[in-house]
């Protein structure tokens, strides 16, 4: 069985790598595949979100990394995926996701499901844009970033920090 696990991943989080790896158990082959959408104007460009994430999911055989930027079921059906799959770290992410999943089956020419897995324990506080807020805090003022050490990898910590460091240089 296939499953395709989309997002943004603006960067991957420890939250993203749970989900992906307890995914890559369950299926045969998990397609992890990065959303391009200039709207969101991300971060991280559309290559940099992949090679974090093949640094940190590169090693595991049956993980797959692509990215799209057109309607994701009809990556789905290219791909051969029997389901989406999506995280899940509380109510707020419920509503959004079970909507999310309604129109994607809507849009899907083979009813496509979406299931879910239950963020950890340790990961309900992690998000991206909780990983960006907290480090252009702490890389703009120079403090310590071990509290960042629960929310990305070592090398996604580099990447931010290159980040906001570049950021405050243009300035
Ligand atoms: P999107 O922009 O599509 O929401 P994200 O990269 O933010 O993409 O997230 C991709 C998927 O990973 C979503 O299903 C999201 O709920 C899930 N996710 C994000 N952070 C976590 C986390 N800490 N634990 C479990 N799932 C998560």
């Amino acid at each position: 069985m296939t499953l395709i696990y989309p997002g943004s991943f603006d960067p991957i989080t420890l939250g993203h790598i749970d989900i992906a790896m307890r995914g890559a158990k369950i299926a045969t082959t998990l397609v992890v595949a990065v959303l391009h959408n200039p709207e969101k104007k991300p971060l991280f460009t559309l290559d940099e979100r992949v090679r974090l994430l093949k640094n940190e999911l590169g090693s595991i055989s049956n993980i797959d990394i692509c990215s799209f930027d057109g309607m994701l079921v009809e990556l789905a059906a290219e791909k051969g995926a029997t389901a989406i799959l999506r995280g899940l770290r509380g109510i707020s992410d419920f509503e959004a996701e079970t909507n999310l999943a309604i129109y994607n089956k809507l849009l899907s020419d083979t009813n496509v499901e979406t299931v879910f897995l239950v963020a950890d324990a340790l990961h309900t506080h992690v998000s991206s844009s909780g990983a960006k807020e907290v480090a252009s805090l702490i890389y703009g003022n120079n403090l310590c970033d071990n509290p960042l050490d629960t929310v990305v990898s070592k090398n996604v910590k580099n990447a931010l920090k290159q980040k906001f460091s570049r950021h405050r240089a243009v300035r």
